[in-house]
């Protein structure tokens, strides 16, 4: 019971102590920026008045973390301020991240909310099309009435979904070493060409040894 207690407590407390991590580094960001000539590419945030409305706003969600402890959805009532309630349109940017379909249907399974804007705009698939196809694969397909879900699967069906990693792993087809494209490896041959191995291959490759 006891021990209970304490994972929820501590469950709770991650959840107020990531929200205030995650501010708090986008504040030193914003900070950086101000003393700007260390970290010339963090410019990009914008001018120096942005920059100290957004630092305003860093010092606001701080004391509304914790004052209000936001909650996940299993632990809030009626007064509790949850994911949900951030605007429609930053969920809606918060979805566009996702990088498939698998994680679009989970997430319209998980809350209604989610169900609503994940069936309703078109613009969260057509984000997914343009992110795994051409834009010669879905002009092909696309129409004024035929976009958004029906179009990606159909794109799906014909083209495949693109596989995107950080870094693949090679086999050298010299010595047959296998190292991170990235980070190469010492080879006696200077040039040898190497094939790329999907996480799906390596698994097999292991599978059969
Ligand atoms: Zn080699």
């Amino acid at each position: 019971m006891t021990f209970r207690l304490n994972k929820t407590s501590v469950e709770k407390d991650v959840h107020v102590s990531t929200a205030r991590e995650l501010v708090n580094r986008f504040g030193t960001g914003l900070e950086g920026n101000i003393a700007g000539v260390t970290f010339p590419k963090r410019s990009i945030v914008g001018s120096p008045q942005i920059v100290s409305q957004q630092l305003g706003s860093c010092s606001n969600l701080l004391d509304l973390i914790s004052e209000r402890q936001p909650k996940t959805l299993s632990d809030s009532n009626e007064d509790s301020v949850t994911f949900l309630d951030l605007p429609k349109e930053v969920i809606s940017k918060i979805l566009q991240k996702l990088p498939d379909h698998i994680g679009l249907i989970e997430m319209a399974k998980a809350h209604e909310t989610f169900e609503a804007l994940v069936d309703g705009q078109a613009k969260l698939w057509d984000r997914l099309s343009q992110f795994h196809f051409t834009q010669e694969q879905i002009d092909k397909h696309k129409t004024k009435e035929f976009t958004g879900r029906p179009l990606f699967f159909t794109l799906k069906k014909y083209y495949g979904l693109r596989e995107h990693y950080a870094d693949l792993i090679h086999i050298c087809c010299h010595c047959k070493a296998l190292f991170w494209k990235d980070h190469g490896h010492p080879c006696v041959s200077r040039d040898a060409p190497s094939v790329r191995v999907t996480p799906q291959q390596f698994v097999d490759m292991l599978l059969f040894l």
